[in-house]
């Protein structure tokens, strides 16, 4: 598995609940004239007047005003778009109108503006821009949150509407589009309790409770874990084996955490990683390693082990109240699986193969041990570092050799390249918009006509105030409703290499791949061309929103298109040919080891989501059964343990890491109908732009993709492509 799926954590657009989103200045009533005097006293009303978050957005393209917002502005604006809300939905309740799609199910769709507005901006400062405050104002918000969602989903006379809508879709004569609005609104109330009875209900909503702050502080204390941990070095001989590059940042890590004249290395991605690669201290390497397997598990006040059992008891608790044997069951309805069977069925196939490749590796890999005259056996935290002599031996090529080819810059430029060249798209710098931070870069994105598509926002590097790994946000989605088109807002955030002060950021293959494929799910955001919040854009199943950034990854590798972008970043030449093979072929390369890293979260993932009782389970005794249970070998760790799985604890991903896999599947299968015509053939680009990326959740996955690919996916190009089988 790629290293881009460690980094990509939880891409916080999947599934947004239904009351989140948009743009204030084109909706009548959503700016602050116009409204009833606020039943509040003279303060609160000031800080309204005061709140630019509760006035039309005056900036180009309405983007929210960065520059404007202050974090005490959110709390507020959260609580005046949950009571413009309610009278909305109180409005829908009491017409005196039959309910139709039209009055009941699109005027539901379109409620709530202002708190999905708000909400899509906080939650994007919280992931990138955060601060304690922030923290502490999220736990505020939570609550208001859920119980908000609660209040529509458990309102009995607004489900009877939605019921009576339900009840007769057969004869409305609904579009595609609107029977699948339909779908997820009904499907929404029915898990929100709508058919429990009230004693029930009550029991869901203090579970909603509960487990939206325990998934705070799950999160929370992994953001703390990750800022705790230094390895201060003050010997320049512990520094044997790594890179200039690396040395510098961690000379600068070190101005910046107070050990000026010392190199500091941190848990964050690009200090751990060249680290276990390339540090020739096999103590120190461990240092670092134990460091980062151990975070939430410290028997702390940082310690996840109580907190996440807490999680999937009440999860277990929750499901039971809808009939389900267990949260696996719950989630996988609703996505493209359907049924854990099918899912343990690939992550098995493919383990098996998996797991005999990585054997093979480690026995590789001692060999070299022994071969220098080592006399230890293997461990985790050996593998990146000898992985990497290895493939130097064999492929003469190491990270440093592409590096100065992958510029953060014409890295960006490459991804622009291609979706001009598949879709037309143009990408124009703005620089008179407002930002959250110096380091955003703001594009206009428009059609090959000149006709706006929407505004994106790269941030692309890593900060105490922002949170590990690569994501993508919605500050607006894209919707026509009303004659009136709104367009999308999107941002592309990462933790890449930084600049050092002589030389531009460079990029190792990892995040060049990551960058591309974060910007798919732009792209899948940019493109969408929905008219129901429910279905536009990225709301789809969370094991169908890789497709669109997973296939992206594909063309970064082609000559074709590394030839454009891939310029060393002192001389402008063209990355030779002979590296670019190389490569290729390094692509196939411990592969056994990411396979299997990635399989075994996967499965850990499954196996706490169908486990019985989990409130009487001991997390370690657990987790150390369910890997021996596949025969995980000693030499490699899950690519998560528990206690930091944040994308099963604390984000969306509970059931679903299985999703990458499962996503790239269909990616491999997607690409390969590039390959069997032509790399940017512009039929093909079409049916994936018109079938997949414009059409969001409006369909049926397994459908759309038919509809692009003419047949189901076979696994087939996949195991080619990953060197699982032979071609
Ligand atoms: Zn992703």
């Amino acid at each position: 598995m790629k290293k881009k799926i460690s980094e990509t954590i939880n891409h916080s657009l999947v599934l947004m609940a239904f009351f989140c989103t948009i743009l204030l200045s084109v909706i009548p009533g959503c700016s602050k004239t116009g409204q009833p005097p606020e039943p509040q006293p003279q303060p609160m009303e000031k800080a309204a007047e005061d709140n630019p978050l509760l006035s039309a957005f005056d900036t180009p393209f309405q983007v929210p005003p960065f520059d404007k917002i202050k974090e005490e502005h959110y709390l507020p604006a959260y609580k005046e778009g949950i009571k413009r809300q309610k009278k909305e939905i109180e409005a829908i309740v009491n017409n005196p109108e039959p309910p139709t799609f039209a009055n009941t199910i699109a005027a539901l769709d379109k409620s709530g503006l202002l708190l999905k507005d708000v909400n899509f901006i906080f939650k994007a400062m919280k992931s990138a821009n955060t601060s304690p405050r922030l923290q502490e104002i999220a736990k505020d918000i939570s609550p208001l949150k859920s119980g908000h969602k609660d209040d529509i989903l458990l309102n009995a006379k607004l489900f009877q509407r939605v019921k009576a809508v339900y009840d007769q879709k057969d004869r409305l004569n609904l579009s595609e589009e609107q029977a699948m609005a339909l779908e997820k609104y009904y499907k929404d109330f029915v898990r929100g309790g709508a058919n429990l009875s009230p004693e029930q209900q009550d029991g869901l909503r203090q579970i909603n409770k509960e487990l939206s702050l325990l998934q705070l502080n799950f999160g929370d204390n992994i953001l703390k874990e990750n800022n705790r941990f230094e390895l201060v070095i003050d010997n320049e001989e512990d520094l044997a084996g790594l890179p200039k590059a690396v040395i510098d940042t961690a000379a600068e890590t070190a101005v910046k955490q107070g050990h000026k004249g010392k190199w500091v290395f941190t848990l964050h991605k690009p200090s751990l990683i060249p680290f276990l690669q390339y540090s020739d201290k096999r103590e120190l390497r461990e240092k670092m390693f134990k460091g980062y397997i151990n975070r939430g598990n410290h028997g702390d006040e940082l310690d996840n082990k109580d907190i996440l059992i807490k999680i999937l008891s009440l999860r277990d608790e929750r499901v039971k109240l809808f009939g389900f044997n267990n949260h696996a069951e719950y989630q996988l309805d609703r996505n493209m699986s359907k049924k854990p069977e099918a899912v343990y069925d690939l992550l098995s196939n493919l383990w098996k193969r998996a797991l005999a490749l990585a054997k093979k590796e480690a026995k590789a890999l001692q060999e070299l041990i022994d071969k220098e005259g080592g006399t230890f056996k293997l461990k985790p935290w050996d593998w990146w570092y000898y992985t990497e002599k290895v493939k130097k031996a064999k492929f003469d090529v190491d990270e440093n050799l592409t590096k100065p080819y992958f510029k953060l810059e014409n890295v960006r430029d490459g991804a622009f390249y291609v979706a001009n060249k598949l879709f037309g798209l143009k990408f124009i710098p703005m620089t008179n918009i407002p930002t959250y931070h110096p380091e955003v870069k703001v594009f206009e994105v428009q059609e090959a006509d000149g006709s706006h598509v929407g505004v994106i926002y790269l941030d692309y590097f890593p900060r105490a105030s922002k949170r590990g790994g690569a994501w993508m946000n919605s500050l607006r989605d894209q919707i026509r409703f009303d004659g009136k088109e709104i367009t999308p807002v999107v941002t592309n955030n990462g933790n890449f290499t930084k600049p050092t002060a002589d030389t531009p950021s460079l990029l190792s293959y990892d995040e060049v791949e990551t960058l591309f494929h974060e910007f798919g799910h732009a792209l899948h955001g940019l493109l969408s061309n929905g008219s129901y919040y429910k279905t536009a854009g990225t709301n789809v199943p969370i094991d169908f929103v890789e497709l669109p950034s997973q296939i992206m990854e594909n063309w970064m590798s082609e000559p074709e298109v590394l030839k454009v972008y891939a310029k060393h970043y002192k001389t402008g030449e063209v990355i030779p040919t002979e590296l670019v093979e190389k490569i290729k072929k390094t692509k196939k390369f411990n592969q056994g080891f990411k396979r299997v890293e990635y399989l075994a979260a996967s499965i850990l993932d499954m196996d706490w989501h169908t486990a019985e009782n989990p409130a009487q389970l001991d997390v370690d005794t657990f987790e150390t059964q369910s890997l021996n249970k596949i025969g995980l070998i000693p030499e490699i760790v899950t690519r998560y343990r528990s206690t930091y799985f944040s994308h099963i604890f604390s984000s969306m991903y509970s059931a679903g890491y299985y999703s990458y896999i499962w996503a790239e599947v269909l990616d491999a299968d997607a690409f390969a109908a590039f390959q069997e015509t032509s790399l940017f053939d512009q039929k093909t680009a079409q049916s994936f732009r018109k079938n997949i990326l414009e059409k969001g959740g409006s369909a049926d996955p397994m459908t759309l993709y038919i509809r692009f690919r003419g047949a189901e996916p076979k696994i087939e190009p996949l195991l080619i492509r990953t060197g699982l089988i032979e071609e």
